[in-house]
């Protein structure tokens, strides 16, 4: 090996909720980048090979024009005191200690707090609430499963370790032969890359997810269902049965969902019935549902946003407490409204996949962008800092799809700070302006006088 190279080991891939923590790392130390991804799958090679460090852009620009940290810091702050429904989104692909800086500050303007979670599992964190969770870890998945669904994903695509680290193919405590102790069961509206790994595979009519669920439900609590549900559903009466069957006699169940379920017609319907399911099933074996997520700590930010404000997404904090309103305080709707006067974007690029109505309005009010590279979001910011890679430049910790925390060892250092660096800056200077405003008595900036 070149004497330039180092071997970093038990690293970990930060680019999806699999958040693989076993990766061998060769780093080139001249030319600052990984150069072999060891154990890493296709997206994951690609994440380490794209994360090279552009030494001169800046760190820190105001209105396009390149700026000092301090003084981006000192601009942001005073965008977000002066804003008067100043929101906070993005955050699943940052650490749990970004996170955390994140949600202090936005309580403290008492603005709006969001993350990825309101575009892709919100369903899930309403039904969470509503049903409950029959829940696990993917180890005890890998030990103990001997029967495995996938409802709405192609994790073959989306998460391509899932079958061979967690679900489908290892060899665990009480699955010593791998794939053959366990019947994997696919339920999609069409075939996918992921059917082939699949023993069974249910094709259902688009949109029809819950009538499938109620079903199933039904026929688990031994209740007549409809004659013509092959008609509605498009799977056979003897298909539910035998799937039935599989679920009420198995030894360890488990029911993984995706985007295909979440966010289809029904929603929060369709993530309840599946998880109200499992909870069924658990009269006659055991049975547990997680979704399977997408951004690298997407997870994290639904615990850290849980655990500091007790909603998991979509919180406002405008009347000094937290108050949790999908469709009122989520991201695209306090943007397509025209409710934000400023954002603080963290981690997303909303501008390059949000609504065409939210993206207008982003265009229209003050942003601050932290990325780690140049974004449609960072180039529309007003304030927009350039921050180093997690899991790559960064340790710290984030949550796997499992809400289990993994440690992430950096692999090499960048010139640009981290994000909870930044954070932490701007949450001092927030404190700074906001004691500036406080009226004389008063416990609060937000406090007014008593003769006002
Ligand atoms: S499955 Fe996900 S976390 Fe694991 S190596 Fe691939 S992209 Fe990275």
């Amino acid at each position: 090996m070149s004497e330039n190279l180092r071997v970093v080991e038990n690293a970990t891939c930060t680019f999806c909720g699999c958040v693989c923590d076993d990766m061998i790392l060769t780093v080139d130390d001249t030319e600052k980048r990984i150069v072999k991804a060891k154990n890493a799958c296709v997206l994951g090679r690609a994440w380490f090979a794209e994360h090279t460090i552009e030494e001169n852009a800046p760190a820190a620009m105001i209105s396009g024009k390149p700026a000092s940290i301090a003084d981006a810091v000192a601009e942001a702050a005073r965008i977000l005191v002066e804003a008067r429904f100043p929101i906070t989104y993005g955050l699943s692909d940052t650490t749990c200690e970004a996170q955390r800086q994140a949600v202090a500050i936005t309580d403290m303007i008492r603005g709006n707090i969001d993350t990825t979670t309101s575009v892709c599992h919100g369903p899930s964190g309403l039904a969470f609430q509503g049903i409950g969770e029959s829940t696990m870890t993917l180890g005890e998945v890998k030990n103990r499963a001997d029967l495995v669904v996938y409802w709405g994903g192609n994790p073959a695509e989306a998460h391509p370790r899932h079958f061979g680290r967690y679900a489908v193919t290892p060899k665990g405590m009480f699955t010593p032969n791998g794939k053959k102790d366990r019947t994997v069961v696919l339920v999609d509206v069409r075939r996918t890359s992921s059917t082939p790994a699949a023993n069974i595979f249910v094709q259902l009519k688009p949109g029809k997810d819950f009538e499938l669920l109620w079903a199933l439900r039904a026929r688990v609590k031994g209740r007549e269902i409809k004659a013509n549900i092959e008609e509605i559903t498009g799977v056979s009466p003897a298909v539910i049965e035998d799937l039935v069957q599989r679920m009420k006699s198995c030894r360890y169940g488990v029911l993984f969902f995706g985007m295909g379920l979440t966010m289809t017609r029904g929603r929060h319907f369709n993530s309840g019935a599946l998880l109200a399911l499992a909870t069924d099933l658990n009269e006659f074996t055991h049975f547990v549902a997680k979704p399977v997520r997408g951004h690298g700590n997407v997870t994290g930010a639904d615990n850290v946003v849980s655990w500091q404000t007790g909603y998991p997404f979509g919180v406002n904090f405008s009347r000094g407490y937290p108050r949790f309103n999908p469709g009122e305080f989520t991201t695209v709707d306090t943007l397509s409204r025209g409710d934000a006067d400023a954002a603080m974007i963290i981690a997303s690029d909303p501008a390059s996949n949000f609504p065409k109505a939210a993206i207008a309005h982003l265009r229209r009010i003050p942003v601050i962008s932290l990325d780690t590279k140049v974004t449609s979001t960072s180039t529309l910011a007003r304030v927009a800092f350039r921050t180093s890679t997690y899991g790559i430049n960064t340790g710290g910790t984030v949550y796997r799809m499992d809400d289990v925390p993994i440690t992430l060892r950096k692999a090499f250092d960048s010139p640009f700070p981290d994000d909870e660096t930044i954070l932490r800056a701007l949450k001092e200077k927030v404190q700074e302006l906001l004691r500036l405003r406080m009226p004389r008595g008063a416990k609060s900036a937000f406090e007014l006088p008593l003769s006002a």
